[in-house]
C-alpha cells in the first residue's frame, strides 16, 4: 500500500487557505501602515479592518460594532469571561465540564478568587441536560458559559434552548463556538448569544487571530489596557492581516457550508462505520447525531493512545489522542471521563478531525492502515493477551 501524507487533525488547527494567505499578504508589505494614523496608507489599514469587520458581523448576523478582534479563542474566552465576572465582582457562573481549557481554566482561577462556579453535567453523547441547566439558576448567577461544540467529541449543544434560558433568567449568555464557526451556520440573533468566541485558524485562517463578539449592553471589563483600538475595548495595534485573513477564512468557509458540512458528514460517517467494523473493542465516543461534520473520536481498547498516534504518524497520517493541550499529560482527557469511560478506556482514544481538504482516498487509507497498526500494538500488549474474554 502506498503510503500518503493524510492530515486528519483539523480541530487541532487547518491550513491557511491559499486564497486567505493571498490576501493578507498586502498587509505585510504595501499595507503596513498603522490604523490609527491619519495618513492615506494607515486609513488603508483603517478600511480594512473595518471592511473585515463588516464581513464577519454578516457572518455572524450581528452589527459590525458588536464585534472585537483578539489574538484568538483563547483570548476571547478570557475576556468573556473574566471580563462578566470582574465587571460584577462576585457571583455564580454556570459552565459544563467539557469545556476546553481556555474556558475551564478560567472559572477555575476565578474559584481561587471567591466566586461560585457548576459544572454541568454532560450525558454519555456529550451533550448537557437543559433541565440541570435551569435548575443551577441562582439569585447571583452573573454568566452562563457553555461552548457550542466539543474541540475532542464534536458534541453541538442546544445553544438556542441554553440562550434562551439565559435570556428569560437575564443572566448573558457567552458560547466558545470556536469549533462550530465555519463549520456550522450560526445566527447570534435566533440563537440569542450574548458572546461568542471564535479563531481563525480553525476554519482556515491564520494563527493567533480571533474574534469575540458582544452584544450591545452587555460590556465586559476591558481586559487588554492601553490605547483605544476597537473601540476601547481591546488595546494593541491591530493584526491587520490578521484581521483580513479572519474575515476572508470566514466568509470562504460559510459561502458553501451546507454542501461541505453534508460531504464531510458523509466521510465522518464511513470512517467511523468503518474502524468500528474493522477493528475489533471499538467504540465511538460522543453520540452519532449533534455531532460535528468533520469530528472521529473512538477508543481502542487494550492500546495506548499515544503509540497508536506514533504509529499513524509513521504512516503519514496525523492524528490526535484527545485535546493538543492534554498530549504530553499523563491523565486522560476530562471530556472522555465526563462521559463516563474509564481511565484505561479514555487513555486508548484516538481523534480524527477531517474537513473539507479531505478525500475520499485518505479515508481509505485510514481505514487500511489503522487495523495492521492496531493489531501490531495489540500484538505487543501484555492487556491484550490477557483481556476477560480471551479463552
Ligand atoms: C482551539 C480552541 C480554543 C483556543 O483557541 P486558540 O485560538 O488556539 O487560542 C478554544 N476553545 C476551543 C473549543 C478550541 O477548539
Amino acid at each position: 500500500m502506498e503510503k500518503r501524507f493524510v492530515y486528519a487533525d483539523n480541530a487541532a488547527t487547518t491550513r491557511v487557505r491559499p486564497e486567505v494567505l493571498a490576501k493578507m499578504l498586502p498587509y505585510f508589505t504595501e499595507h503596513y501602515g498603522n490604523p490609527s494614523s491619519l495618513y492615506s496608507i494607515g486609513r488603508d489599514s483603517a478600511v480594512a479592518i473595518m471592511q473585515a469587520r463588516k464581513t464577519v458581523a454578516e457572518c455572524l448576523n450581528c452589527d459590525p460594532n458588536e464585534i472585537i478582534f483578539t489574538s484568538g479563542g483563547s483570548e476571547s474566552d478570557n475576556m468573556a469571561i473574566f471580563g462578566i465576572a470582574r465587571k460584577r465582582g462576585r457571583g455564580h457562573i454556570i459552565t459544563s465540564s467539557i469545556e476546553h481549557h481556555a474556558v475551564l481554566h478560567t472559572v477555575q482561577e476565578l474559584e481561587k478568587e471567591g466566586f461560585d462556579v457548576t459544572y454541568l453535567d454532560v450525558d454519555s453523547n456529550g451533550i448537557i441536560s437543559l433541565e440541570q441547566l435551569e435548575n443551577s439558576i441562582r439569585e447571583d448567577t452573573i454568566l452562563i458559559t457553555v461552548m457550542y461544540a466539543n474541540n475532542e467529541i464534536g458534541s453541538i449543544q442546544p445553544v438556542k434552548e441554553i440562550g434562551a434560558i439565559a435570556r428569560r433568567h437575564k443572566i448573558p449568555f457567552h458560547t466558545d463556538a470556536v469549533q462550530a464557526a465555519g463549520h456550522l451556520k450560526i445566527d447570534v440573533q435566533q440563537e440569542n448569544i450574548d458572546m461568542l468566541s471564535l479563531s481563525a485558524h480553525k476554519f482556515g485562517g491564520p494563527k493567533g487571530t480571533g474574534v469575540l463578539y458582544v452584544r450591545r449592553g452587555v460590556n465586559p471589563k476591558n481586559f487588554i489596557l492601553g490605547g483605544g483600538q476597537e473601540r476601547g475595548k481591546r488595546a494593541g495595534t491591530e493584526n491587520i492581516a490578521g484581521i483580513v485573513g479572519t474575515a476572508c477564512a470566514l466568509s470562504m468557509a460559510l459561502e458553501n457550508v451546507d454542501i461541505v458540512s453534508e460531504r464531510v458528514s458523509a466521510m465522518r460517517d464511513r470512517l467511523i462505520d468503518g474502524i468500528l467494523e474493522k477493528i475489533p473493542y471499538t467504540r465511538l465516543n460522543g453520540g452519532r447525531e449533534h455531532r460535528l461534520p468533520g469530528n472521529v473520536n473512538i477508543s481502542v481498547e487494550y492500546i495506548e493512545g499515544e503509540s497508536l498516534i506514533l504509529m499513524l504518524d509513521l504512516n503519514g497520517i496525523c492524528a490526535s489522542s484527545g485535546s493538543a493541550c492534554t498530549t504530553g499529560s499523563l491523565d486522560p482527557s476530562h471530556v472522555l471521563l465526563a462521559l463516563g469511560l474509564t481511565h484505561e478506556v479514555a487513555h486508548g482514544s484516538l481523534r480524527l478531525t477531517i474537513n473539507d481538504e479531505t478525500t475520499d482516498e485518505d479515508i481509505d487509507y485510514i481505514l487500511q492502515v489503522m487495523p495492521v497498526v492496531v493489531d501490531r500494538l495489540r500484538a505487543m500488549s501484555p492487556v491484550w493477551e490477557n483481556r476477560p474474554d480471551n479463552k
